[in-house]
């Protein structure tokens, strides 16, 4: 029997709900599924925790991250600010037997499904709107105004990505998002 983990992808624009939609699967604990913690340059805000969030990394410490083949994707998600799924995180967790979600933005999510093909599912999230996206980026009180601005503005270029992952989530009202994720993922580890 293969007991290789499988990889779960979610990929949304900024403020869509996919961190709290990831939290509410993995709390749920049924899905053995565990978080794979990203490498970033960019600073933690709020409450954030290095190790547990993020491995928040400085410039050059990422760039040795890239230099050494440390990372299965990574991107330069907003200017000067990288993010990259670490090929140690994937493999810690899924030869274990558990499986692994990754929370990546849109580009690294279309080149995550096609690295791992069958032995990854991915999920975009979608926002109800784009009004309501900057309601929940507002709501949220983590990010300046500018910060808010800037993730806007890709938002509209990120949603063009939706067609290509196997499944399209709304989350408009979170339980109902939830369950949706629940279901399709509860499939797929199965399978
Ligand atoms: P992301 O990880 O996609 O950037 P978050 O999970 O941080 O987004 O969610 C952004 C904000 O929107 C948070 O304040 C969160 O509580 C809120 N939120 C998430 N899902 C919903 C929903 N279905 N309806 C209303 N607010 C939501
Ligand atoms: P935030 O700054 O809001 O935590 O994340 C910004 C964006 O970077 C989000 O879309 C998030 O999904 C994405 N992201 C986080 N980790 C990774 C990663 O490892 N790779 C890629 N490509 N994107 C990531």
């Amino acid at each position: 029997m293969d007991k290789t983990g499988k990889i779960i992808i979610i990929s949304a624009p900024s403020g869509t709900g996919k961190s709290t939609i990831v939290g509410r699967l993995i709390d749920g604990g049924d899905l053995d599924m565990q978080f794979s913690i990203s490498a970033t340059n960019r600073a933690p805000r709020g409450e954030e925790k290095d190790g547990v969030h993020y491995y928040f990394l400085s410039t050059p410490r990422f760039q040795q991250a890239i230099t050494e083949g440390a990372f299965v994707e990574y991107e330069e998600v907003y200017p000067g600010r990288y993010y990259g799924t670490l090929r140690s995180e994937i493999d810690r967790i899924t030869r274990e037997g558990h499986n692994v979600i990754l929370d990546i933005d849109v580009k690294g999510g279309v080149n995550v499904k096609r690295l791992f093909g069958t032995r990854a599912l991915s999920l975009f999230i979608e926002p109800p709107s784009v009004d309501e996206l900057r309601r929940r980026l507002e709501g949220r009180g983590t990010d300046s105004r500018e910060a808010i601005e800037e993730r806007l503005a890709k938002a509209e270029y990120e949603l063009t990505f939706a067609p290509q992952f196997d499944t399209v989530i709304v989350n408009d009202q979170l339980e109902q998002a939830v369950e949706h994720a629940h279901e399709v993922i509860r499939k797929f580890v199965d399978s």
